[in-house]
């Protein structure tokens, strides 16, 4: 651990990150405390750390757990309202969230990536552009693999490309990617960070410790960024889908350049979406920063046909192209699928109801010919399809139906389209697993 201060710490939320957050410590040396609210006794990881020699404490959050304490790493689910957070702060004791540990060892190593949008699958194609270019890259981070763990067993001159939720970089104090790259910033998780502005500062923390021999890749057309660039002191590194970019990633009608250089022509690229044409950009200039080779990045981009159930190509089924986007959790995720296709499209939708009205889909469903739709949210759907005139309008019950009564109704050249505009949790556990029976149900066509 470089730079690690701290003797006794609190690890706050255990899950995954927590416990390998706190094995790194105890590793290195440091007494740990943990206390998480859901763990008991007897479960395996309260055994395990304490065999390790931490002191446990499960079941609830007493204030008493700060006692003697000189840091905390929190897990990112909880908030800043917890009464220890709350209590910690009143002491002076520093809050911070697991990439900082995972930053104490990987150091200079490290490319993350942040955005509203776009994260998993720019982080995505981070690592294979670095690893088809035969630099050795390892994924980490909100993608859902443990930073610490993988920072922990970084070898020389191996890349730790992190994707970054906003609730990770809210507990950052010296993080400091050697390469970041923000993607775009539009009003998300308002829950959590209560205002736009401390969801922007968060996301802006990515950049915050960056010095001048670091690079910020950024989305040039975003004004919520561009209004910040007076406060990065890395060196800039613009993308941009409408402009050239003298010192960055742009594109033309058939070609990405880096600088004045061509990458790839469009015609190459299996990746459909509009969207992904900026994480495609993004993705190179951090690349090609780090040594990537156009040979390794036409490599990944002749074959990568999305990240599972974002926009995911499944199946060429009798003509009929089926697409996940089982990820599309709201309206403006189905938006941006929608303008990602220039053919007829059947469009099964429908989920958790939130209470929201759907018009703002309307715009886009001009090459929806048909729409299956289900969950508690169908009838809104339903609604929404008669007025805007689209002439078949079919409610089932779940998503297997869904993709029969679609193919039942289907033409050679249609494409087949799940992106329900909703959370799965009124029928599924969650979004993955929508998109699970997606595949499956398009596989059971065959
Ligand atoms: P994240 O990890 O940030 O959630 P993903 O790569 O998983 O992002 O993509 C999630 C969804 O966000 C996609 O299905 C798409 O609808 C939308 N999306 C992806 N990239 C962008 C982008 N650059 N700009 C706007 N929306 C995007």
């Amino acid at each position: 651990l470089i730079d690690f201060p701290f003797s006794k710490v609190l690890v706050l939320g255990l899950a995954k990150s927590g416990t390998a957050a706190a094995k790194i410590l105890l590793a290195n040396g440091i007494a740990v405390k943990v206390n998480d609210m859901k763990l008991k006794e007897e479960d395996l990881e309260v055994k395990e750390l304490q065999e390790m020699g931490a002191e446990v404490i499960v079941g609830s959050h007493p204030l008493s757990v700060l006692n003697g304490m000189k840091l905390i790493v929190k897990n990112p689910g909880i908030p800043y309202e917890n009464p220890i957070i709350v209590e910690a702060e009143k002491r002076g004791i520093p809050v911070i969230t697991e990439i900082e540990i995972a930053y104490r060892l990987a150091g200079d190593s490290i490319i993350g990536i942040t955005g509203s949008n776009g994260k998993t699958t720019t982080t995505t194609l981070i690592t294979e552009f670095l690893n088809e270019s035969n630099k050795q890259a390892k994924v980490a981070g909100n993608i859902g693999i443990v930073a610490t763990e993988v920072a922990q067993s970084l070898r020389e001159n191996e890349t730790m490309v992190l994707e970054l939720s906003s609730f990770q970089l809210q507990g950052v104090e010296t993080f400091r990617p050697r390469i970041a790259v923000l993607l775009n910033i539009f009003e998300a998780h308002i829950d959590y960070h209560k205002t736009f502005d401390n969801y922007k500062q968060a996301k802006f923390n990515i950049f915050k410790n960056q010095t001048s021999d670091d690079y910020l890749v950024y989305n040039a057309e975003d004004p919520t960024i561009n209004a910040e660039l007076g406060n990065v002191t890395a060196n800039l590194v613009p993308f941009s889908v409408k402009r050239k970019m003298d010192q960055g990633a742009w594109l033309n009608e058939e070609s990405i350049y880096f600088k004045d250089e061509k990458v790839i022509d469009l015609k190459d690229i299996v990746l459909v979406g509009e969207h992904n044409l900026e994480n495609i950009l993004a993705a190179i200039a951090a690349t090609k920063l780090n040594g990537a080779t156009n040979e390794g990045i036409k490599k990944v981009l002749s074959v990568f046909a999305g990240v599972k159930h974002r926009l995911q190509f499944i199946d060429n089924i009798q003509g009929r192209l089926f697409y996940n986007d089982s990820k599309a959790t709201n309206i403006l995720a189905t938006q941006k699928a929608l303008s990602s296709f220039h053919t007829p499209v059947i469009l099964l939708a429908g989920g958790l109801d939130r209470g929201n009205e759907f018009d703002d889909l309307a715009p886009y469903l001009k090459r929806v010919k048909a729409m299956v739709v289900f969950g508690e949210t169908k009838h809104k759907l339903r609604q929404l399809g008669q007025n805007e005139g689209i002439e078949v309008i079919e409610t089932v019950e779940n998503i297997e139906k869904a993709v029969e009564r679609a193919f039942s109704i289907s033409d050679e050249g249609d494409t087949i389209l799940l992106s329900p505009a909703c959370a799965s949790w009124d029928q599924y556990r969650t979004f993955e697993e929508r998109g699970d029976m997606f595949i499956q149900a398009v596989h059971k066509l065959l």
